[in-house]
Parts: structure tokens; sequence; C-alpha cells
């Protein structure tokens, strides 16, 4: 009896498992894993990725007969390689992802598209065709003068002429047809790539190779060195703000590309640091592809493609260009890698740094986790338990010193003006000295819009979206209130919804009433402001950021986006408005959180020739993360808060995993969280203890509402990994039995963000 094959393929559906399917006789050659299939499911057809092919001599009766087989094999060469299967089998398996939906992170968008209808649907979307007219021949052929003309002019083009630069230069297409029927000319059809390129501004020139100081020869050495061991190997490279990190990172891609490996650079986010993917082009130039989230579908796709053709030997990328189809990469770097970013808040979760670390080990490459501020269970790791290499930058480039810094006590400030300050007297008077010196100057406030409440002063009620739990924020630009969860807006009322009476007044700033304030106080300046709201559309970020980097903008106000990587050596004055708000929010992490976002925007004062000045403003000076910020002292902040993480069992002593729950009833959501505990408990007692794992909750979530959801969550905290997994799996698997097949339920393991 022959033998038979199976498939087992992962379908594009949230579900937790793969599915068998028969491969018949013709398609046994095409197989393989790594192809997209496509299959039966239901009365659906759908496109899946074959992940495994097992054969077995005895088909097994009964349940193998059921199977249904493969329709057909859609590719020839397989989209996803064999490491990067396995990486995606890890994804699934570590953040309890459905399969599909992890390997579908993998690919450009569209690739497995849900349901196929036809066969002409699920080919490749090719690459964008144009017609170009090109001289074939200068065969002797007698011409009227309109056709001696038309040749004559695409024989002065020292290009392929497109076939639309063609006609705008007068020749009709009757005219070209007649000239290629001639044989003089031919018209063709060329596929051409989407560039994006063109996205980050690149202008030649620009960037200097440096010659790598002392220090950054010795982080440099070391990368060099694990790389030529040819084993996996992690390094954190921890450098203070403006220790030129950066050029190690290209050095080092370098020094990967010599030893015919492929390289792989992380960032945050492309448009807040369109110098590093200059660097980055200037240096690799037609090797270096780029991917991030403000791709078009087809940009997307072509720079996918290059990679996977191995056009394109490095790349620079967000998030998901950890899945890039790299071929051997041999060192893959996450810049900023405490970002909150790296984190993906949807499923699949994953984390691009770990998820970093884990395709260093399949792949045999050297990982460099690079920041100012390391996240505090990288340096653990490295530092206490040996488990990264550990380099240190510690100081600026050209013996550069980091800035100085001053702490505002706002609450004295309050009582020596009598009333409260949004800009304390010393800001004001610093920045006034800056601007009259013609340097630029840095203010962060880290709540986008005019005012984040608007409250009755009569009746107390505030208010708040009908979707989410949530304050509206009032919005000058757009003179309403807007929901930061759902983006819902309405109209500012008259009077207060709860009491009729018209005593509204908005509480707090943003940073719209910031700029409004700096206008005033500072008519002359040039004066910009960045965040969400102005950043919405694209290209503005960018445009923000060149301006000022061209020195065109003296005063710079924003949120977050100011603080990250920029290198502007015009900056000589930071000032920080209400340090600790990030303090307020119910996370164990607001604390490390606040002193990352001081640190780094501190970090972009005094990175030219002139010394940097930090101004910051709290009404809670005390706290340990302010305090260790203004002494911009990283090790005694971890002391401080790894033994807050210790006492209290959070991260990197214990794991953590968030199951939330939603959904549109109250009641019913509340009584769906009870049931997911029970099952936990019942789960728990056969594959852990109560010892090693503790389950918090069911409790609303701290954002109890969103868009019209209502979210309770259980958040799990264990000592052992093996049996974090061994019981949400099992919790899952039985998920499917309870109310709604589970659906609703969703796990974050490793979470980021617990509001
Ligand atoms: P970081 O990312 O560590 O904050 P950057 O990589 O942005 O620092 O480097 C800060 C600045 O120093 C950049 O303008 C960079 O071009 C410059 N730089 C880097 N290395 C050198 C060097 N060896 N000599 C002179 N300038 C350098
Ligand atoms: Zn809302």
């Amino acid at each position: 009896m022959a033998a038979t094959v199976f498939a087992d393929v992962a379908v594009p559906l949230p579900i937790h498992q793969l599915f068998s399917y028969l491969v018949p006789d013709a398609l046994q050659a095409d197989a393989r894993p790594g192809v997209r299939v496509l299959v039966p499911f239901g009365n659906r057809r759908l496109i899946g990725i074959l992940v495994r092919v097992h054969e077995e001599a005895n088909a097994p009766s009964g349940d193998g007969l059921q199977l249904k087989p493969v329709f057909s094999v859609l590719d020839r060469v397989p989209l996803i390689g064999p490491r990067l299967l396995e990486l995606g089998a890890w994804v699934s398996s570590y953040y309890l992802a459905p399969p599909g939906e992890a390997f579908r992170v993998m690919l450009p968008p569209g690739l497995l598209a849900r349901s196929v209808m036809t066969d002409q649907e699920h080919c490749w979307p090719l690459r964008k065709q144009l017609a170009v007219v090109r001289v074939t021949s200068g065969s002797e052929t007698a011409l009227s003068s309109k056709q001696e003309q038309a040749f004559e002019k695409v024989k002065a083009a020292s290009l392929p002429l497109l076939l639309a630069e063609a006609l705008q230069l007068g020749c009709t297409s009757a005219v070209l047809r007649t000239l290629a029927a001639k044989g003089l000319l031919e018209i063709a059809t060329v596929e051409v790539e989407r560039s994006p390129w063109s996205t980050v501004h690149v202008q030649p020139g620009e960037v200097r190779r440096h010659v790598l100081n002392e220090e950054q020869r010795s982080a440099f050495s070391q990368i060099e060195q694990a790389l030529s061991a040819g084993s996996f190997r992690s390094l954190v490279l921890h450098g203070v703000t403006g220790s030129g990190k950066t050029e190690v990172y290209l050095n080092a891609v370098n020094e990967a590309l010599g030893r015919r490996r492929t390289a792989l650079l992380l960032v945050p986010e492309i448009g807040l640091t369109p110098q590093v993917a200059r660097y980055f082009q200037t240096w690799f130039k037609n090797e270096a592809a780029i991917l991030h989230s403000g791709l078009s579908d087809g940009e997307r796709f072509d720079q996918w493609l290059r990679i996977k053709q191995g056009d394109s030997r490095v790349v620079i990328g967000t998030r998901s260009a950890v899945f890039a189809p790299l071929e051997n990469p041999g060192l893959l770097i996450v810049d900023e890698e405490h970002d909150g970013s790296y984190k993906q808040e949807e499923t699949p979760r994953y984390h691009a740094r770990d998820t970093a670390i884990k395709r260093a080990q399949l792949e045999n490459a050297v990982v460099v986790l690079g920041s100012a501020t390391p996240q505090l269970e990288t340096y653990y790791l490295a530092t206490s338990r040996g488990q990264h290499g550990y380099h240190r930058l510690a100081s600026r480039i050209q013996e550069r010193p980091l800035p100085t810094v001053r702490l505002v006590d706002m609450r004295i400030e309050f009582q020596n003006r009598g009333r409260a300050a949004v800009i304390s007297q010393i800001l004001e008077d610093s920045i006034r000295l800056r601007l009259e010196q013609g340097q630029q100057v840095l203010v962060l406030l880290n709540r986008r819009g005019y005012s984040p409440l608007l409250l009755c002063r009569s009746c107390g009620s505030t208010e708040a979206c009908n979707q989410c739990s949530i304050s509206l924020t009032y919005h000058q630009e757009s003179k309403r209130l807007c929901c930061h969860y759902c983006g819902y807006s309405r109209a500012v009322p008259k009077s207060c919804a709860n009491c009729g009476k018209q005593y509204l007044f908005f509480v707090g700033e943003g940073t719209e009433r910031i700029e409004e304030l700096l206008r005033e106080r500072f008519p002359e300046a040039r004066l910009a402001r960045l965040d969400r709201d102005t950043v919405q559309r694209r290209g503005r970020m960018t445009g923000i950021l060149s301006e000022f980097a061209a020195g065109n903008i003296d005063l710079l106000v924003g949120t977050q986006m100011i603080a990250k990587g920029h290198d502007f050596p015009g900056v000589t004055l930071v000032g920080v408005l209400a340090a600790e708000q990030s303090l307020r929010l119910a996370d164990f992490r607001s604390a490390e959180r606040t002193f990352q976002l001081l640190l780094q925007v501190a970090g972009r004062a005094g990175r030219g020739d002139q010394p940097g000045e930090v101004i910051i403003q709290s009404y809670f000076p005390n706290h340990y993360s302010v305090k260790y910020a203004c002494a911009q002292d990283y090790a005694r902040f971890f002391q401080e808060e790894i033994e807050f993480r210790r006492r209290f069992r959070y991260p990197p002593f214990a794991a953590l995993a968030n199951i939330i729950i939603t959904g549109k009833d109250r009641g019913r959501t509340e009584q769906l969280s009870s049931d997911v505990l029970r099952v936990l408990t019942e789960e728990r007692r056969l594959w852990s203890h109560e010892e090693r794992m503790r389950f918090l909750g069911p409790a609303p979530a701290a954002r109890e509402r969103l868009r019209g959801d209502f979210r309770f969550q259980i958040l799990v905290k264990t000592t052992s990994r093996p049996e974090l997994h061994r019981v949400l799996e099992a919790t899952l698997t039985r998920a499917k039995d309870i109310e709604g097949q589970g659906k609703g339920i969703s796990v974050d393991v490793d979470p980021v963000n617990l509001l």
C-alpha cells in the first residue's frame, strides 16, 4: 500500500491549531513547507501556509480517511523559509497566538486573503508594470516628417522613455506604433519597483563617516568577535545619549556583509529618526531595503520581494521587519530596545526584541540590543545573570559633557507665585536667554490636545466618552472634545449635561495650550509643535523634523515624539513640563517609563559644540524616577527599581500574562471572566501550584470600556514559564467550550501595557 502524505496547514483564522489535509499524488512534488496552499475549509476555500508534510505508511482508517485533499499549491518557491517557519511556530506557541495569525505577519499584506473565489485572485501580486519606448535599430526606412521627429525624440533620450513621457514630448501613439511596426522602436512592458526611499528624504553629501573613537571601537570589536565565532550571541550596548551608537551599528552591519551574512536593524519608528535611515541608505545603497508601516502595500511587497530574492542583504525596519525574509542573517540589531513600540498590541502579541533574540538563536546569529536606557529586564539579564554580553559607552562623542539638569519644584513655584504656573519663571528666563543666543529649545509635555478635562465646577462631573471610560480632551484646532482611544468627537457643550449649569471649565493643559502660551511669551520665535495631531498627514513629521534640523525652527513643543533618538546639534535647552504625569498610571512599569522618557529627552540637549541644559518641572520631585533621571544615574535607578520588582514579584522575577476578556454586555463579560478564572484555577491544580502561580482578578481593566466594549482582566504572575504556558494553553483549549466559543478572550504574554 502506498504511503499517504499529509499536510499540516495554518489557516488565516483565529484558531489555535493546524489542520491536516491529504496531499494528492499530483501535488506531492510541490507541496513543500512554506508554500501557500488552497484548501477547503467548511464550505469555504482558504489560502493557508503549509507548515509540515508527513507521511504515513499505513493510511489511518477512520479519521484519516475523512480528511479533505489540498486543492492546489500556489507557489513554486516556499514564501517562508525553514528558519522562519520555526520562528513562526515559536511566536505562535510562546505568545499563544493562532498559527495562521503568526504566519500572516511574516508576509506582505494580501498574500493570505481570507476567502478565495476564483483562481485569479490568489496569484502573486505583480510588480507595477509600465510601458516604455526604446530604440531598437537604426535601419534605413523612409519616414514621414512626423515619424522622423518622433524617432529623433526617442533616440535623444538617454534612457528608455516611459510611454507617457513620449506622449508628453508630442509623439502620438499612432506614430509610435507605426515606428514599432517598422522595427525602429520597441514598445515594451517592464516591471518597475516601487521604491519607498523617497519617503525618508535622503540628501546626498550629508552623511559623513567617522573614525570610531576608542569606546566605539571596543564595542565594535566585541561584535566582530561574536560574528567571527559564527554562533548565537546576544550583546547589550548600553551607550549614553550621544555616544555614537549608530556609527557602531553601521560598522557592524558592514562587517556582517563582509562575512557573507545578511543583517537587520530594527528601529522604533522610521519617521522619527530619518537620520538613521539616511545613514543606512548612504552606506549600503542598493543593498538596503526598508520596511515600515508607512509604506503602501505595493511598496511593501516590492521591498519584501527584493529581500526574498537576495537583492537586498540589509534591512532597516520597524517591528514586523523582524520577520524580513533575509537569507542567513548574521547580525540583528535592535536600536532603542526599551521602546514600547516593539510590542504588538494585537494578535499576535509578539515583542520584536525578544523575537529577534529567538531568531538569532535559530540562525546562529549575533543580536545587539542598544539603548541609553535599557529595559530593566534586559539590563538585569546582562549584568546579574550573564545572559547577554554587556558593553557600555560611558561618554559622549568628542568628550562632550552630558547636559546639566535642574529640577524645579512646582510646589514651591506655586507658593511663590500664589497661583499654579504652567511654565516656571526659571524655564521661561532660560528659554529667552537661549533664543537670544540663537540656540534651539525643546519643550516636552507628554499630553496632546489643549486641555485634558472639561469640568463642571457646579456638580463636579466631567465630559467623558460614551464608548470608553476616559475623559474627553479638548482640541483647539478642531474646537471639539475628542476621545484619544476611539477617535469619537463632539462639539463643546454650552452647559453641563448633568446639572444644566454653565460652569464648565478646562482643567490642565496639553501641547496645544503650551504652544499657545509660548507664542504669547515669545512672539518672535519660530515655533512648531510635534505630536500625533500635527503628524496625521504623511510626511508632515519628517517635514517638521527636517525644518528643525535645518535651524528654521527655534522652539519645538511636543509629546514623547521629541524625545526619541534625534540628533539635533543646535539644541542647548530642553524643558520638561509635568515630569511626574506618567507616574500616576496604574502600571508597574510607570516609574521605569518616566525615568526612560526623562533621560531620553534630556539626551537631546548639548549634542553639538555648546553644552546643554535641562530643566525639569515637577510636583513630585522626590520620586526616585525623577530624582535619578535628574542625576542621569541609570545604575542607581536600577538598584531601587529592581528591589521593588523583587519584593512584589514583577519581571524579571516573575513572568506575566494578562488575560483580557471583552464583551458588549457588562454582566455577561463579568460572568465570562469568572468562568475563565475557574478554568485557570482547575488547570493550575493540574500543571502548577498556588505558590508558583497567582491570579489577580478578574477586575475591570484600568480602562474598563474601550470602543464600546467592556473589559475585564486577569493578571497571571508566575515563577515558572513552562507552567505558565501549560496552564494558558489548556485554558485556551477549553475556552472553546465556554460561552461564545472563547471569542472575546485574548492573552497577552509579557504584556508591556497593562492599562
Ligand atoms: P546615540 O545614538 O548614541 O545617541 P548618535 O549615533 O546619534 O548617538 O551619534 C551622535 C553624533 O555623533 C552623530 O551626529 C554622529 O554622526 C556623531 N559621531 C558618531 N561617531 C563619531 C565619531 N567617531 N567621531 C565624531 N562624530 C561622531
Ligand atoms: Zn472613546
